[in-house]
């Protein structure tokens, strides 16, 4: 990046807010996920559109590389500058706008990470339901289309956002969407920009969908005899039209994993992990009556319902901590994440196949998922002797079959860099053409994030 970039930029937001010190751009050239550090040419905070704009069309102009940035916790690279230029990381939009309660509404600035803003919310009794466990800005979330353990009942990030305010490349400013639930005006540009990574243009508003705090919820429990039954069952609860707020696979490993936090003693089995809520107890009570027989029925060797409020927090902080707690115990190992998605009929056959692989390569860590929305992870390690090869061989396995599954290679994580050799074999050469051409129009210069979703 050239000299005089670099001065307009100083210009532009002052010494404070652009930023060539070793420590920022190493903060800012890796995310959570194992492939390598990128170092950026520079890290600049704006703090509104306006200067976001400036900024793009500087880079337009002078062909520099932009990536957002919003708390660098992808797992599939998305973030990491592979060709250098400048992190434009939204920290300081973070800005509520606007909250309308009374049409479960709120507009609000990408910085603003998902924990502090339903926080906020909460004194409205309102919240914003999807809910990837990392603390990750909504930014991000738009851009990688996040989900969660509350996606099954609420929809991923993309169910829930009505509308943006989008800075394209060349530093135009566009508006997608609006307020009204049902939009059906012309091409829907807003789930054009949902999940493209920051490739297409940067977010810098976004009006999201919220959900009433539920009245009345309740967690359950239930064990099997081994992954694969467990993964039935999951099949036999949506498929009886029961609706769970939360539906998690966890294998027996990743229970293990669980109980190294000490207020967590679970039975170290194959587990579902499921949430219910009503608008009365009584609902809620025949709703937990039909999964205990679902569950007992499907083989359950220990079911618990009407877990109690303060049981229920630590199990799914628990279940949200499931990663760092997996990182803390493998210090300084390789490691691999997988996140494929299948249609529900075939989630117990995705699932049996990936515990059978992790079992017959010997492989150390976990298997778990958003179950309900036919979503399976692993997290696996290996020594950092061994060859990548191993994982490698493993992640394209599980992606194969999910994909012959009639599924996709990454349900909520994103293409990144990860993902990018899959893309031709699940959408097929002339789709991935068209995006192409989306992309040409969009970046004509291929400043947005160069290197990511189609390489
Ligand atoms: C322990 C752990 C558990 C996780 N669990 C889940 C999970 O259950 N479900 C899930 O979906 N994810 C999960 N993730 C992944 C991650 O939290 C999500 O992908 C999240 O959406 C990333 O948000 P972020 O703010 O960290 O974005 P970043 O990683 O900073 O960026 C993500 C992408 O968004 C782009 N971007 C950032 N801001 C903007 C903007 N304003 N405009 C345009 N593009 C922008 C970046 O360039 C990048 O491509 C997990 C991560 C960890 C570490």
């Amino acid at each position: 990046m050239n000299a005089d970039v670099l001065a307009v930029l100083t210009n532009l937001l002052g010494d404070e807010r652009v930023s060539e010190k070793e420590a920022d751009r190493v903060l800012h050239g890796r995310d959570q996920s194992s492939h390598p550090l990128h170092l950026p040419d520079a890290v600049v905070w704006p703090q509104n559109t306006a200067e976001v704009s400036a900024i793009l069309r500087l880079a337009h102009e002078h062909r520099v590389p932009i990536v957002g940035w919003g708390a660098g916790s992808s797992l599939e690279g998305n973030p990491i500058p592979v060709q250098g230029g400048i992190v434009v990381d939204f920290q300081q939009m973070n800005q509520i706008l606007a909250v309308h309660a009374a049409d479960f509404q709120t507009v609000v600035q990408p910085g603003i990470f998902y924990k502090d803003m339903n926080k906020i919310l909460g004194q409205h009794g309102l919240f914003f339901a999807p809910d990837p466990g990392a603390n990750a800005s909504i930014g991000g979330m738009i851009a990688n289309n996040a989900a969660g353990t509350r996606t099954v009942k609420y929809g991923a990030t993309r169910d829930n956002v009505l509308a943006l305010e989008v800075v394209l490349a060349n530093g135009e400013v566009i508006r997608t969407g609006s307020r009204s639930v049902k939009q059906s005006a012309g091409y829907d540009l807003t789930h054009l920009i949902i999940g493209s990574e920051g490739t297409l243009g940067l977010v810098t508003e976004a009006t999201l969908k919220l959900a009433p705090l539920p009245e009345h919820f309740s967690a359950v429990l239930a064990t099997f005899g081994s992954t694969a039954v467990a993964a039935a069952v999951v099949y036999q609860i949506i498929g009886s039209g029961l609706g769970p707020a939360a539906l998690e696979l966890l294998d027996a490993a990743a229970i293990t994993y669980m109980n190294q936090d000490e207020s967590i003693n679970l039975p170290v089995a194959p587990t579902l992990l499921m949430e219910f809520h009503g608008p009365t107890t009584e609902t809620l009570q025949s709703e937990l009556q039909l999964v205990r027989e679902i569950c007992v029925d499907g083989g359950a060797t220990y079911f618990s319902a009407g877990v109690g409020r303060d049981e229920r927090d630590r199990l799914w902080h628990g279940r949200h901590q499931l990663g760092e707690t997996l990182f803390r115990a493998h210090p300084g190992e390789k490691y691999l994440i997988t996140d494929v998605a299948v249609p529900i009929s075939h989630y117990p056959e995705v699932a049996a196949y990936t515990a059978d692989l992790i079992s017959s390569m010997g492989l150390k860590g976990a298997l778990f998922g958003h179950a309900g929305d036919g979503n399976l992870h692993t997290v696996i390690f290996a020594p950092e002797t061994s060859k990548d090869a191993d994982l490698q061989w493993f992640n394209d396995q599980v992606v194969q079959k999910a994909l012959h599954l009639e599924g996709t290679c990454t349900g909520e994580h994103g293409v990144g860099i990860g993902k990018q050799k899959y893309m031709v074999h699940e959408h097929g050469e002339a789709a991935i053409e068209v995006m192409r051409q989306i992309k040409q129009v969009l970046d004509p210069h291929n400043i947005l994030n160069p290197g990511k979703v189609l390489g």
